[in-house]
């Protein structure tokens, strides 16, 4: 029956039918794509002030619409927040805005299709009217209230184990609290465990591992905590929940069989098959947790995409994440890529010359530069990616790294993936005393001459000194950009400070950003936190327990 329902809203033939059609001539539907977005929108101000005059070739684009980046689009967006309803960016009023970005079509996410059950810790913050009448929300908020998107998770109804009330509720705990408790309620029919991005679901467990008493409670008495005050949340709740004692102790019995919590995931759900979500980019430094908890179920890694828009795909997610390939979607927008060699030009001034979805070579790596349905033309989306091969003529691409340098002082130049890599290297050291880094952040200090970089820890339980002392050293050292080394050999860098901050610091940060309208849903951990975020800084420096101040380079 399900099946039907299922297949009857998405035909999946036809879904693969298209996709190699559309891959096996990209270059032509690309030039289409890119034809059907300005034709679309040429009453568009925006266009219209760049003198395309009904052009839609990619050359006369090129030529008259110049690259940008978020903040050159803020003016225009502005005004449409603020209720101007005459075609600025797109020919058609723009109803929904998403809030990290321009606009968003707010493409509707296929779920893998199974017959069981989905414990999915998605959430969905407040979507508001902004003064001029859209409605506004993060991405995700969007999507999980866009009307496909309602009907596809309504075709697909028995697919979520939580009630739709627990992904709506207005408080994050509450709603997490609810997910782990409706996943345990039918932890024999879930068949996998799922979010957007990975770092929710190491999170959710993370949390199990602190309320799992509660829950266990709940299950046994079939009353609902009183942690949990919200009355819609209650009400679902309270539909699903009946007092069942045997599959407490059951329950109680398995996780006082685990060591560490090791395949905590397969423990709770036995017919679990797989675990779901975006694990590639700023997600893999949750992924060792993750593996952890999974135990010996595969890691699924989900699509690429953004608020501004889709991306790519990922064909052949069996892979394991670190190998992730997302096969790019040419009929989706309209796509150019900077080439990364390139792009120290960017800096006295040049733009960068771009090039085409299919002119570019496998090995290298550049940026991507999209062009939407939605009003975004020659946008930045500030993501380096690596071409790894072709899918039919559409590129298949890995995640690298947000574009941006993370930490420089002078002629340093270290991004994400580099904290990332020496704070992989580091961490090794303290697994020798079976601890974890939990999350991690960093921030350049330059309030004293030279400057310095600042990384912060928090991990899981109590190191010694001498140990954090190595790490200290060793992210130092991990470092391997010529910029760095050679002028912190020369004290141009001054040595390197490593702080550890108290457990629950990064869940603090969490609620910062969820308290300005952040769907968790979409969270990233900021991995360099700039002067200007003083909240966040404030919340680090007043949690530091230790710091250490490397000698790696002292002679
Ligand atoms: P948001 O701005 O919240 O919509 O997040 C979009 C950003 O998340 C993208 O620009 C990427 O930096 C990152 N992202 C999305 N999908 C992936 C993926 N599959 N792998 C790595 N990073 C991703």
């Amino acid at each position: 029956m399900l099946e039907r329902r299922v297949e009857d809203f998405i035909n999946m033939e036809k879904v693969i039918e298209e996709f190699e059609a559309v891959t096996k001539d990209a270059g032509r539907v690309q030039i289409e794509t890119l034809r059907r977005i300005l034709e679309d929108n040429s009453e568009a101000e925006y266009l219209q002030s760049l003198g395309l005059n009904g052009r839609t070739d990619p050359q006369s684009f090129k030529n008259c619409v110049p690259l940008v980046t978020h903040k050159d689009l803020e003016p225009y967006i502005n005004r449409m927040i603020d209720g101007d309803l005459s075609s600025i960016l797109t020919s058609n009023p723009i109803t929904t805005m998403s809030l990290s970005s321009g606009t968003t079509q707010g493409k509707p996410k296929e779920f893998p299709i199974t017959s069981g059950k989905a414990l999915s810790f998605i959430y969905s913050s407040k979507q508001f009217k902004t003064k001029g009448g859209l409605a506004a929300g993060t991405a995700t908020t969007n999507l999980f209230r866009d009307s496909r998107y309602i009907q596809e998770m309504q075709a697909l109804k028995s697919q979520c184990c939580s009630p739709e009330e627990v992904i709506f509720g207005p408080d994050f705990h509450q709603s997490l609290y609810c997910h782990l408790l409706s996943g345990l309620i039918f932890c024999d029919e879930v068949q996998l465990v799922s979010s957007t991005f990975a770092h929710s679901i190491v999170h959710a467990f993370r949390t199990f591992e602190q309320l799992w008493e509660d829950l266990v409670a709940d299950i046994r008495d079939g009353v609902l905590t009183d942690r949990v005050t919200v009355p819609s949340l209650r009400n679902a709740m309270s539909k699903i929940l009946k007092p069942d004692p045997d599959l407490a102790n059951i329950i109680k019995t398995k996780i006082m069989g685990l060591s560490n919590w090791y395949g905590l995931i397969p423990e709770l759900f036995p017919n679990a098959k797989y675990v779901y979500g975006i694990m590639t980019g700023s997600m893999e430094p949750y992924l060792k947790k993750l593996r952890h908890y999974a135990g010996d179920l595969p890691l699924l890694t989900s699509d690429y995409g953004s608020s501004e828009g889709w991306i790519a795909t990922n064909v052949n997610p069996t892979l394991p994440p670190e190998s992730a390939l997302y096969t790019v979607l040419p009929q989706i927008g309209y796509f150019e890529f900077i080439p990364q060699n390139n792009v120290d030009s960017s800096f006295i001034g040049v733009d960068p010359e771009p090039v085409g979805l299919t002119q570019v070579k496998i090995g290298e790596e550049y940026e991507i530069v999209i062009t939407t349905p939605a009003g975004l033309y020659r946008y930045r989306l500030g993501d380096v990616v690596k071409i790894m091969g072709f899918y039919n003529s559409t590129p298949q691409l890995k995640f690298v790294r947000r574009s941006n340098l993370l930490l420089t002082i002078n002629i340093d130049k270290n991004t994400e993936k580099d904290l990332q890599l020496a704070v992989e290297e580091a961490s090794k050291l303290l697994a020798e005393e079976k601890l974890e880094v939990v999350d991690y952040t960093s921030y350049v200090d330059v309030s004293q001459d030279p400057g310095h970089y600042v990384i912060i820890w928090e991990i899981s339980g109590e190191s010694s000194e001498e140990v954090l002392g190595e790490c200290c050293n060793c992210l130092d050292k991990s470092f391997v950009d010529a910029g760095y080394t050679s002028s912190r050999k020369v004290n141009g860098i001054g040595a390197l400070e490593l702080r550890v901050v108290r457990r629950g610091t990064f869940q603090k940060i969490l609620e910062h950003y969820i308290g300005l309208g952040s769907a968790v849903s979409q969270f990233k951990t900021p991995r360099c936190v700039g002067s200007n975020n003083a909240k966040v800084l404030q919340i680090l420096n007043e949690n530091v327990v230790n710091k250490y101040i490397s000698s790696a380079f002292n002679n």
